[in-house]
This record gives structure tokens, sequence and C-alpha cells, in this order.
């Protein structure tokens, strides 16, 4: 089938209490790994890339690639734009055949972020594209994107319910503790915040910053509401980390199929891992 938006995934998902798993990927073997967990699991999938990673690769060779593997495949798949805070980069997606994209207009006031918001909510809902917004600010390192702990600002529910009926986004990404890359201790997820916000507000809300949440909890956010979460560092980190160990055994490799067979492998697997904690198992019969 072809590429879908995430919109009405997303929505089948809150309505019935999964998650669905957002892997940034950043080479054609990463966004076939996550591909082949999504086929092996029958789990809906969204393929995620930063405005880096299209900046590296280009939005038309991503699209094409995305565009590939959803022809082929018999499970939905979108493909997202992740945190962007640039309107042209934005459209450039958007006219590549991105399904899905992210306004990240978080950085600046609540007035500021809803104009920016609703005006790329207002263009890809012509163009039959998702888009998410954040609210409140994620801590950590998002490309070039940095936030500071002492920065990371937590998204007031009312303001979300506000912010939904100002700009008509069809989904959130509500800050509620977590950060991007790898936590240091057990991230600081504020779960009464989650059930607040999913009280007010009907949309399929995003975890972001994904990446090493214990699965007890990684759950419990799922059954408070958020039906999207976003794994990046981790699964970059498995993908080296196969790599790395094929070097050292054999320094010398110079074949790259002899190092992306395992790197695949292990991304494969650990993308199954967070699709079976996100309960998204089976769940793409329901959607086709
Ligand atoms: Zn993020």
């Amino acid at each position: 089938m072809p590429l879908v938006s995430s919109t009405a995934l997303l929505q089948v998902a809150r309505s019935q209490g999964y998650g669905i798993g957002a892997f940034n990927v950043h080479t054609l073997e990463m966004l076939q790994a996550v591909v082949d967990a999504a086929e092996e699991t029958n789990s809906p999938l969204i393929l995620q890339s930063t405005v880096g990673t299209v900046k590296h690769l280009g939005a038309d060779y991503l699209v094409a690639a995305a565009t590939t593997a959803a022809n082929r495949s018999g499970v939905p798949i979108a493909l997202h734009l992740d945190h962007c805070t640039d309107f042209d980069m934005i459209i450039h997606c958007i006219r590549a055949g991105y399904t899905s994209v992210m306004i990240d207009a978080s950085m600046f006031a609540f007035e500021e972020n809803v104009a920016q918001t609703k005006r790329i909510v207002d263009i890809a809902r012509a163009a039959g594209v998702n888009v998410e917004a954040e609210l409140g600010k994620v801590g950590g390192v998002e490309d070039d994107i940095v936030v500071a702990e002492h920065e990371a600002l937590l998204a007031d529910p009312e303001e979300c319910a506000r912010f939904i009926e100002l700009t008509g986004v069809p989904t959130l990404a509500p800050a509620i503790g977590t950060a991007h890359g790898i936590y240091k201790g057990d991230p600081n997820i504020d779960f009464e915040r989650i059930r607040q916000v999913a009280d007010r507000v009907a949309v399929p809300l995003v975890l972001h910053g994904g990446s090493g949440i214990p699965e007890e909890q990684v759950k419990r956010c799922i059954s408070l509401g958020m039906s999207k979460m976003n794994i990046a560092t981790e699964i970059r980190i498995v993908f080296s980390d196969a790599i790395k160990q094929v070097f050292a055994h054999n320094p010398d490799e110079n074949d790259p199929r002899k190092y992306m067979v395992p790197a695949k492998k292990a991304v494969k697997e650990a993308a199954m891992e967070k699709m079976r904690m996100l309960g998204s198992i089976g769940k793409a019969s329901g959607i086709r």
C-alpha cells in the first residue's frame, strides 16, 4: 500500500489503547530493519527522519525508500519529519511526499507557538498530511536542538486543551518529563500530568525521548493516553555497536554487507522489542 498519513493510525491506537513506535532512521539499512520488524510483528509503523537526516540524505531519497517499503509491505507505514523549526523545510518535505510533519515552535511563547502551528496545520490538512506540535519543552539533545535540564518545561494541561482548540493540530507532544538521548538515571515522568492532558484532549499524544524508558513506565504512559513513542538514540546505539563488534573481530573488513547485516539484525530486534512493549503487535490488521 502507499505511505499513509499517521493521523488515522494514531487515532485508532489511542482509541484501542496501544502505542505506535516511531523510529528515527539514518540509513537505508536502518529503515529496512524497522520495516522488517513491523512486518514480522504485524505492527503499524511510523518512520521518522530528523531535519539533519533530510539534509544528509535528501527528502526525495527518504520518501523514495519509505514509499518502496510501504508499497512492498502489508502493514501501514507513515513517514514523519521530526522536530522541525523551519517553515520552508516543512513545506519542502510535504511536497517531497512526507505524510506527517512536526512543527516545533515550543521555544516560543504560547501565542507564537499557536500561530506557527496553525499555519502548518492549514497547509498540511489540504495536503492530507498529519501534523504534530509540542507544548512545554522536552529536555536533551535532538539533532541541533539542545534544551538544558533546567530549561525543560512541562506542558500545562489547560494550555494543551486551548492549544488544540486554537490550532486544530491532530497530534500533540506535551512535555511530561522525558528527555532526548539516554537517561542517566530513571526518567522523571509526570504520570499525573499525562492523565490530566489526556482527560482534556482527545487527539493522540506523543511521547518523545522513548529511548531507555523502562517497560513498566512505557506501558503506564500508553495506558494513560500516549499513542506514539519516538525512539531514536537507542536504535542508533544498537546499530553502531553491532558494526563496532564486527570491526573489533575483523579490523580489515571492507565489505559493507558484512557489517550492515548484523547491524540490521540488531536494529530489527530492538524495534520488535519496542513494538511488543507498546502493544502494537498484530494491530496492523485492525487498520487495513
Ligand atoms: Zn523529540
